[in-house]
Order: C-alpha cells, then structure tokens, then sequence
C-alpha cells in the first residue's frame, strides 16, 4: 500500500531545507519522496537572517554576509566583532529557486501542488488526504499549521511583528561592510522595539521595524515609524522604496507538536521558532541536519532532545516572562547582554548551544532581582 517512502507538506523554508538535506548526503536516491504545496514559490516573500559560523548548505546563495554589525542600545552604539560568526542574509526568491532546481534534478522526488485537506497516521496507515484522495507513506514531514495551538494558563504569546523597506539612494550611503543589528534608539511605547538595517550595497539596505508585543499595529504606524527612522536616525532624505515585506511570527512558549506516530512536525509548524528572538532558520537547518543523520544511522526519523537540552526552553520562557509581564523592557536586556558578554557568547546562547558556564556569565549580566524569581516561577510551572 505504502506508495511513498516520505511526504513533505508544505515547501517553504523547512520542507525545502529538509531535502535539500537529503539530498546533498547523495543517500536518498532510492527513496520515493513526495513534496506538495499549496503555492509556487515564485515570489520574493521573505529575507531571512541568521548567525553562522561554518559555510552552511545555503552558503553559495547568500546575499550578504557581515562580519561586524552595530548594536544600539543608546545613542553612540557600539561595533560588534562576532567573530567566529558571520552574519547572513538569504532572500527567500534565491532560496526557493535554489532548492527547486536541486529537486528538479531528481528522478527520485516528485513535486505537486494543491491544497492538503489533512494529515493521518497510526498504527495502520499514515497518509494525507489531497483533493479529497488519500495519499500513503512511510512518513510525512509537515510544516503546516493548519490552527494554532491553544495557549494554556500562564503560557505566553507575543508577536514578533515587522515591516521592512529595501531602500534605494542616488548617491552611494551605506557602508556595505557593517550591518546594524539592533537599533534601539527609536521609542518602546508599543513594546520591545527596534530597527536593523542589512546594506547590500552603498546604495540599497533592507531597513526593517520590528517589534515584540501582543498586537499588531496598523499599516500606517509601521510606515511613520520607518519614515521616522529614516529621516532621524539615518538621516536620510532622498530614497526610493524598491520592496517591502511584513511578517509575523510567533513569540511563545505554548507546546507545538513534534510527533504524532509516523508524522514528524518541522518548521515553525513544529515549534521551531525560538519563543524569545523569533529566530527559526538556524533551527530549522538543526532539525533537517539532525533528522537526516537519525534516518542515515538510526533507520528513523525520530529526534528527541535530552532533558539537558530543555534548559533552553526555560531560559526562553523565562524572558518571556519579564518582556510579557513588562518587568524589564527587550531594550535594556538585550544592552546588559552585548555589554556584558562577548558577541559571539550572546549568538551561542541564543542559539542554543552554549555551554553552562557561559549560560552563567548571561545570567550575571541582567538584574537577578527581576530575573530569578521569574525563572523559579516557569521552573515550578513546569513541574506542578
Ligand atoms: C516575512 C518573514 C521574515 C522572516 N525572517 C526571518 C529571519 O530573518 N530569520 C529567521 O530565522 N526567521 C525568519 N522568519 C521566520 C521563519 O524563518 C519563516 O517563517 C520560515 O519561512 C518558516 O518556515 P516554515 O517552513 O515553517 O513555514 P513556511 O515557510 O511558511 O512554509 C509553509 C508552507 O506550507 C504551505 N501550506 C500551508 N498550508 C498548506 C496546505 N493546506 N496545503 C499545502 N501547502 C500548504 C505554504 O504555502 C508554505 O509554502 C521570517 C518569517 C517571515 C514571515
């Protein structure tokens, strides 16, 4: 009965990075693999940005990478080294293209589109359903949210939500060399607030508002407030608007499904969004990494974390709590941070993969009187 080895729900960034994945391990050629969206990835939807130290699978698309970016905290900012990273900067268009050549050259991936009504699996099938026909397979991997899950009390859901410009100057105005990581200078009364700005040339930057908060605001605040950062903080005054993005993604510490039998949840369907930097590309290359590896060594595609791991999710959930409750403003925690702390120390700890000692030294750098009592409290909710 099983007519596919593996399905792939949804071909965005964590479908796609998944068997970009397995294909580049050369491992997978006899494996009869499906992929089905409901849309072409025709359009420039998204940029992402993320921390790396390696050249990734996805190094020879980048658009930029920096080596030094400018974090503002107040109104001088200081220049940060984060050797050994860099950081990147992949347009989705680039990305998609990218991928789906890759896909096209494989006898052995079938690619289709439509809509997925649904998803099964137990112990006597696993398949899913496509223009009202069942599909079957060994496994499916699914990105897809169809609603999201329910917060429970004392779970918290902020918004990461930001509106981006690519801006084009006649005359050349950016250093190209230096990106601005976070600009804090602009003002926080709807929030954790802040502007970066990506120059890829001396003549073009994305410059992108983002905030982390519970509502959305309307279209008109996010342009006054660029224009506004355009116009004071840059002090630019002669631009053209080439493309603009706007993005939510979620900020919490609600459980995402990871597994349900033979179903493996990937993407930020399958809690791959960091709840406290709304990061989820360097997660989502973890989890294809680490799944293609299980499925080469192990025959399964089943990753689970150690319990050690889960000390992230505290830590997460633990600001949460203090940016949620409004005990301490993103501002002022993420400036102990980089003040505090080497810049690559700050990126290993958000990225999950610092050590304890490290973890420590972050800890001592924001106030223990607001910080503490908060991590005892998600402590405890965890426990009881
Ligand atoms: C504008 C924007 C900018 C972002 N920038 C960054 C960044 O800089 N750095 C970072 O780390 N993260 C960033 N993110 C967060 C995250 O990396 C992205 O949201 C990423 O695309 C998540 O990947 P995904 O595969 O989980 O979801 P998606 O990429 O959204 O893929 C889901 C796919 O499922 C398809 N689909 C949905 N429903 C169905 C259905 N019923 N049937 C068939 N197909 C369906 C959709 O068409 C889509 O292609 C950004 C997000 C947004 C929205």
């Amino acid at each position: 009965l099983t007519k596919y080895d593996y399905i792939i729900c949804g071909t965005g960034c964590a479908g796609l990075s998944l068997v970009v994945h397995l294909i580049q391990s050369g491992q997978f050629s006899r494996k009869k693999i499906l992929l089905v969206d409901q849309s072409k990835k025709e359009t420039n939807d998204r940029t992402w940005c993320f921390w790396e130290q390696e050249a990734g699978l996805f190094e020879s698309i980048l658009t930029k990478k920096w080596d030094k970016v400018w974090f503002y905290g107040n109104n001088t900012g200081t220049l940060l080294d984060l050797a050994p990273y860099s950081y990147k900067m992949i347009r989705g268009i680039d990305f998609y293209e990218y991928a789906l050549l890759q896909v096209s050259g494989q006898a052995n991936i079938e690619l289709r589109y439509g809509t997925i009504e649904s998803i099964h699996s137990d112990e006597a099938a696993t398949y899913i359903v496509l223009n009202g026909a069942q599909i079957h397979t060994r496994y499916i991997f699914n990105s897809i949210l169809w609603e999201q899950p329910a917060a429970r009390k004392h779970e918290f859901y902020l918004l990461q939500h930001f509106k981006g410009w690519v801006v084009e100057t006649p005359e050349p105005f950016f250093n190209e060399a230096e990106a601005t990581l976070m600009d804090f200078r602009v003002s926080q009364q709807h929030g954790t607030t802040f502007v970066y700005v990506m120059p890829v040339s001396a003549t073009r930057a994305l410059v992108e508002y983002t905030l982390f908060s519970e509502k959305l605001l309307t279209t008109e605040d996010y342009a006054i407030a660029l224009k506004d950062y355009m116009d004071n903080w840059l002090q630019l005054k002669e631009y053209t608007i080439a493309e603009e993005e706007f993005g939510v993604i979620p900020m919490t510490n609600i459980s995402f499904p990871r597994r349900k039998g033979n179903i493996i949840y990937i993407g930020t369907a399958g809690g791959q969004t960091k709840a406290s930097s709304g990061y989820t590309f360097r997660y989502i290359q973890a989890y294809a990494k680490a799944i293609t590896e299980s499925l080469l060594d192990k025959g399964h595609p089943f990753v689970s974390n150690s319990w050690w791991k889960k000390r992230f999710d505290l830590y997460d959930s633990t600001l949460l709590h203090v940016l949620a409750n409004r005990q301490m403003g993103g501002k002022e925690i993420f400036a102990k941070m980089f003040d505090k702390n080497k810049a690559s120390t700050v990126l290993q700890f958000l990225d999950n993969q610092s050590g304890f000692g490290q973890e420590l030294q972050i800890m001592n750098s924001v106030p223990k009187k607001i910080f503490i009592p908060a991590a005892l409290k998600e402590l405890l909710r965890r426990i009881l």
